[in-house]
């Protein structure tokens, strides 16, 4: 495709006042390819008008790769800080400075806030945003977000905390319930929003439309995950055409979206705990977490005691009885182990 006339369109990122384009980068992919072809990756989509790029601490290179490949170009950068202290949030601030070879990081988020209980931590005395608070007042930061996959946590987070000037949440196809909630009460305050998984890990069989699909809905910009220019070119290709979804087009997205709804764990953690101790979250998400970051990362988080910990599911359903989606997780739960056994690395 010739995309030498084609440009992003762009949008206003909330009350941060920065404009990015509708089309963002998702930095996750792009560690578990060469640094090579990892910053091809960048560079491709920075050529193409890709203005807005998303990473973490938590994605090993990411943040390293994002920096050495823009060096010295323009562009917009948002990361993640995992840690919920002051202190270690401000430690990572630094460490991403570095990392990204910037004198100010654009969009510094809180990452993974999944609970109440994990929010009260971050805005509580000596929580992780009294240390972005201390960043941002030394510029080192230029604005302040959050993420996580719950939308109830989220819209607490910006009910109750006004330093908070965006949202990244999933949002797709099939993840689409927070339109009316979430969506809504971000656009009363005007807070941007910012679609992470739009392509749903990698599980959706028409990822150009799944893209397209986002783009078409009251979001800020969504990030699909890129790791190599080709997927850059592809995704691209949907943000700079018509972004309207014509009728067959709506129908496809109704049919990927009865075919994969009723299997898909949206990570809300509703389901937990289980009685028996069962980790329903890091069995039912170890496939995307093993495409996406690789089976190392999946081991680090505590894949093998949770696959061993799943002996002890007796089937009882609770869990069932409390996903909003009515998943049949012991069904996942099994299909999953017998998945885990074909991964090598694992046990
Ligand atoms: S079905 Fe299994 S995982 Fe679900 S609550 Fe019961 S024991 Fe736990
Ligand atoms: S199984 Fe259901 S309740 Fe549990 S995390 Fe997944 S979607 Fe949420």
């Amino acid at each position: 495709m010739d995309h030498s006339q084609a440009i992003l369109p762009t949008r206003s990122l909330g009350k941060t006042g920065l404009m990015v384009t509708i089309l963002g980068f998702g930095g996750i992919p792009i560690q578990l390819v060469s640094e090579e072809q990892a910053i091809a990756t960048v560079r491709r989509a920075h050529e193409l008008g890709v203005t807005f790029f998303d990473t973490a601490r938590a994605y090993t290179n990411s943040e390293e790769r994002i920096g050495k490949a823009l060096e010295g170009r323009k562009y917009i950068v948002a990361t993640k800080t995992g840690a919920r202290d002051a202190e270690g949030a401000y430690a990572d601030v630094l460490r991403s400075l570095e990392n990204l070879r910037r004198e100010q990081i654009d969009l510094y988020q809180v990452h993974g806030v999944n609970d109440d209980g994990e929010l009260e931590r971050v805005l509580s005395a000596g929580g992780a945003l009294e240390g972005l608070r201390r960043a941002h007042q030394e510029k080192k930061i230029a604005h302040i977000g959050i993420t996580g996959h719950r939308r109830e946590t989220l819209i607490k987070a910006v009910q109750i905390c006004a330093e908070f000037e965006t949202v990244q949440v999933p949002f797709n196809v099939v993840e689409d319930d927070i339109i009316d909630t979430l969506l809504a009460e971000c656009s009363r305050r005007n807070i941007g929003t910012i679609a992470m998984k739009p392509v749903g890990g990698g599980n959706f069989s028409n990822a150009p439309l799944a893209v397209k699909w986002c783009l078409n809905q009251p979001i800020t910009t969504a990030i699909p995950g890129m790791a190599s220019p080709t997927e850059v070119e592809e995704d691209v290709a949907v943000g700079v055409g018509d972004i309207q979804l014509t009728p067959v087009e709506r129908e496809q997205c109704e049919q990927m979206k009865e075919e994969l709804g009723p299997r898909i764990c949206r990570r809300c953690g509703y389901c937990q705990p289980c009685p028996n101790g069962v980790n329903i979250f890091l069995l039912l998400n170890g496939t995307g977490i093993i495409r996406r970051m690789g089976v190392e990362r999946y081991r680090e988080w505590g894949a093998e005691q949770a696959i061993a910990g799943a002996e002890n599911c007796q089937e009882c359903e609770i869990c069932v009885g409390k996903c909003p989606y009515n998943l049949p997780i012991p069904e996942l739960i099994r299909e999953a182990l017998a998945y885990y056994k074909t991964v090598p690395g694992l046990k």
